[in-house]
Formats: structure tokens, C-alpha cells, sequence
């Protein structure tokens, strides 16, 4: 049964001009900019704050609905049969499958050209597919990293051979990729990178070690930033690297068993691992400028704030008509939270669509959508106090919120920190 929560389609667009770009703020999965000032004199806080944080309205296109209506038709196919506990994992729960055939929609990759397998269709309508696979649970991350920024990142930075390499095979939901950022002892101050690659006659010679990286074990390539050169400061130095992960010599990748007992983030080591020079995206030193660009798409989207939607949907329609008028008004809250929320990443997928570099607003999205959902499970639990069960006699609520409540912890630390977004935020609107 379709959610009743579910908000459905948005208002209309209204795209509006572009106002001044905004002080680039980030700085990794980590702190702030090193060009962030202080500035304490000038005009009041709250003007500042309002100057400088550009989430205008946005609408989206009336024509959309033809496509969520697709969409929809799509999930209640596909899922049918899908287990109510998997649909807690939604764009961390991989399958293969279910990626290929939204491939065969044109539903990966969406905004890129058709050379390289895109379909060309606006913004509007990839959030439209997004937020209709986030809300059903459905099954989206073997292919989400590859569609959400190795494309973007590749279309911005990458070779024509690359593109032309890659970009289909994520568009058909065949190639996956995932990000290796953090280290053993690089998460926040990311700048602090270790893992290093040498120059060889035919390439790069990469050693050191990956950690937390989500999907290895089932991706096909990792974009790695890695130490290229000695260099004066930190975040000189730097390059980001293509590096295939399946059947590499002196490459192990080690999945690591989180609380719920799943294994979908590894650590990924590399001894004397050969890459050849074509390896390379963007310039060689301009990792770091590169990494950012990228952070914007990986805090910027609806799961950002929809990793519980189906246990909010589950609750909602297990109560039903009974419910109370403390369950009511505590479903009402978090239904104007969700509108806010959506309001603000539609924003974004505006932002993005204009080409302009959201840093700062993807930051406060991704904080209060973190906010969000890493409090919807308790608040469901103490609405109706059921206890999270997932043995055979559970209810699909009960399920959901077993599998929900152990990974909520993560949702505050995966895609960066709250306490560092915290830091970007306030160096973004010049109060650090
Ligand atoms: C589910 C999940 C999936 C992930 N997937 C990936 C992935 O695919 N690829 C990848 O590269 N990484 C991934 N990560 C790693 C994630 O990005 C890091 O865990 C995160 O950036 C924090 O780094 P850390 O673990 O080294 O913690 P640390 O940086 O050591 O931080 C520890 C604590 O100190 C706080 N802290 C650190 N610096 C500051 C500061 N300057 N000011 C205030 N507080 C500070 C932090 O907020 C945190 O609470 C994933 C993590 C999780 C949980």
C-alpha cells in the first residue's frame, strides 16, 4: 500500500537568477576552509546568515508527476516481494539486479548527456526517481556513489577516454564505484591523507590503507585521494585516482562488520598497487579542490534526510484510524519537518542544476537531515512504544525500527561529521 505520508508532488518551478557566489566553506568530510575568516564587525548576525544562504524556493515542473507515476508503478512491481526489513537500508542495501533495470529506465545518470549513456532530462526529474526509491526502501546502492558524484565527477574533471570508458556502464546500473576518502587516521581533517602514490615509468605505485569505505567489496572502481607529491601544506599535494578493485595485485579489501551485523563498509589496503598514468582524474595536485566540488553532491540529496521514511510510512499506517492525539501530533511534526527538508534539498537540486557549487547549504542540509532521521526511530518508539524485534513473530514496524535504531547512530558520522558540518556552517556564514 501506497504511504499516505508520502508528500507527493511539489509545487511548480520557479528558477531563480543566481545570486553572488558564496564564500567557498568546506573543508573535506572535515573542517572549514583555510581561507575562512573571522569576521565579527559589519552587518548583524542574522543579516549575514540570510545574505549569504541562498536556499530560494523551489517548485518542482508540473510534468514531473508523469514520470513519479512511472516510478511508482515500477516500485510496486519490483517490490512486491522485497522483505519490509531490507527497505530500512534503502541506498545502503545493494542489488545488482534491481540497479540493472533501473538502468534500463534511464533512470541512472539521468542528467548527462547521451554520448555517454545519459538521458538528458533535468534535475527535477532525477530527485522525482530519488525521492520515490528513498520513501519505498527500495534497493539503490550499488549503483548510488557512481550516479550521485563519479558521473558529475567525471563529467567535470575526467578524460574523454574516461568518460567514454565508464559513463555507460553506470548509466546501464553495471558499474559501481565507491569513495575512498577517509584513513585509519584521516576521517574529519581529511587534508591529513597518507595513503600515497609514486611515480613509475608506466604510472603510479599506490601504498597505505582506506577505511569505512562503503561498498568496496561489491564496487568495480574506487576514486581515491591520495598523497602525490610532498608539498608545503596539507591540502597541496593531492590527487584523486581511478583505481580498479576487482582482481588488482597487492589490493585486499576487508569488510567490516558494523553494529547490525552487516559488512558494507571495508577497509581497502594497498600494497604496491600499479595504476597507470591515464589513472588520474582532473589534475595531478588539485585532489583537494576536486574533493570538495564532489562533497556538495554527497550532502546535498534526499537520503540525506528520507533513511527512515519507510518506518515513518510503516508507523502511520499501522496506527491508522486509531491513532491517538499524541501519535497524531507527533506525525504531524515530523511531516512539517519532512516538508522543510524536502524543501531545502529541492533548493539544492535547483543550485546544483544552475552549475553553482552549494557547499554551504548541502552542510546545514545534511545536518538537519541527519538531525531528522537519527531521532525518527526513538520518537516512533516512544510514540507507541513498541519494542524493535526482528525475530519471526515481529510486525514490519517492530523490524523497522530494529534495524533503523542500530544504524541511526552512523547517521550523524557518514558524509562528514555534525560537529565538523557545524564548523563548515558557521565559517560559511563568516561567524568563525
Ligand atoms: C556508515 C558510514 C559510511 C561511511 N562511508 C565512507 C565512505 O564510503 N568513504 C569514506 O571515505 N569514508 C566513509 N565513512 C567515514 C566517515 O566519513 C568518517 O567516519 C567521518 O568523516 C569521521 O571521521 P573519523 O571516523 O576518522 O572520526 P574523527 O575524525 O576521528 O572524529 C571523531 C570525533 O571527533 C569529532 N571531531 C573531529 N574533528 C573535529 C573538529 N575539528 N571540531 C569538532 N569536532 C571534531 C568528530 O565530529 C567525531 O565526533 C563512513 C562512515 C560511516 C559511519
Amino acid at each position: 500500500m501506497r504511504c499516505n505520508l508520502w508528500l507527493g508532488p511539489g509545487p511548480e518551478v520557479e528558477a531563480r537568477d543566481a545570486r553572488k557566489t558564496h564564500q567557498q566553506a568546506t573543508r573535506g568530510h572535515g573542517t572549514g576552509a583555510p581561507g575562512g575568516r573571522c569576521n565579527h564587525a559589519g552587518p548583524p548576525v542574522s543579516q549575514r546568515i540570510v545574505s549569504r544562504f541562498r536556499l530560494d524556493p523551489c517548485r518542482l515542473p508540473p510534468e514531473v508527476e508523469d514520470l513519479r507515476r512511472e516510478v511508482r508503478a515500477f516500485l510496486d512491481e519490483e517490490l512486491a516481494d522485497f522483505p519490509t526489513w531490507r527497505r530500512a537500508y534503502t541506498w545502503m542495501g545493494s542489488d545488482p539486479d534491481f540497479s540493472r533495470k533501473m538502468g534500463a529506465r534511464g533512470w541512472i545518470g539521468m542528467t548527462w548527456p547521451r554520448e555517454y549513456g545519459g538521458a538528458e532530462r533535468s534535475s527535477f526529474d532525477r530527485y522525482v526517481v530519488l525521492e520515490e526509491m528513498l520513501a519505498a526502501g527500495a534497493p539503490v546502492a550499488a549503483h548510488w556513489i557512481a550516479d550521485r558524484q563519479t558521473g558529475p565527477l567525471l563529467l567535470k574533471y575526467g578524460t574523454e577516454e574516461q568518460r567514454q570508458r565508464i559513463l555507460p556502464g553506470i548509466c546501464r546500473g553495471e558499474i559501481y564505484f565507491c569513495i575512498g576518502m577517509s584513513e585509519p587516521d584521516s576521517g574529519s581533517d581529511l587534508a591529513s591523507v597518507r595513503t600515497r602514490a609514486e611515480r613509475t615509468d608506466t604510472g603510479w605505485r599506490i601504498n597505505g590503507t582506506k577505511l569505512w569505505t562503503s561498498g568496496a567489496a561489491q564496487s568495480h572502481y574506487m576514486i581515491a585521494l591520495v598523497r602525490t607529491s610532498a608539498a608545503e601544506r596539507k591540502h597541496q599535494g593531492l590527487s584523486q585516482l581511478l583505481i580498479p578493485l576487482q582482481d588488482t595485485p597487492g589490493l585486499t579489501i576487508r569488510p567490516i562488520r558494523d553494529l547490525a551485523g552487516n559488512a558494507h563498509f571495508c577497509e581497502v589496503t594497498f600494497e604496491d598497487v600499479e595504476v597507470g598514468e591515464d589513472a588520474v582524474i582532473g589534475a595531478e595536485g588539485d585532489g583537494w579542490g576536486q574533493v570538495m566540488a564532489e562533497l556538495a553532491y554527497e550532502r546535498s540529496g534526499p537520503e540525506r534526510y528520507l533513511s527512515c521514511q519507510p518506518l515513518l510510512s510503516t508507523f502511520a499506517r499501522e496506527l491508522g484510524s486509531d491513532a491517538g492525539p499524541r501519535q497524531r501530533a507527533g506525525i504531524g511534526r515530523q511531516v512539517a519537518h519532512l516538508a522543510t527538508l524536502r524543501q531545502m534539498t529541492l533548493s539544492l537540486a535547483g543550485l546544483l542544476e544552475r552549475g553553482e557549487d552549494p557547499a554551504l547549504e548541502a552542510s546545514v542540509t545534511k545536518d538537519l537531515g541527519g538531525v531528522f532521521e537519527q531521532d525518527l526511530p526513538g520518537l516512533v518508539q516512544s510514540l507507541i512504544e513498541a519494542e524493535p524485534r526482528a525475530d519471526a513473530g515481529a510486525t514490519d514496524l517492530q523490524e523497522l525500527l530494529a534495524h533503523l535504531m542500530q544504524n541511526a547512530p552512523s547517521f550523524s558520522l557518514r558524509g562528514g561529521t555534525r560537529e565538523v558540518l557545524r564548523g563548515i556552517i558557521a565559517r560559511g556564514l563568516g561567524l568563525r
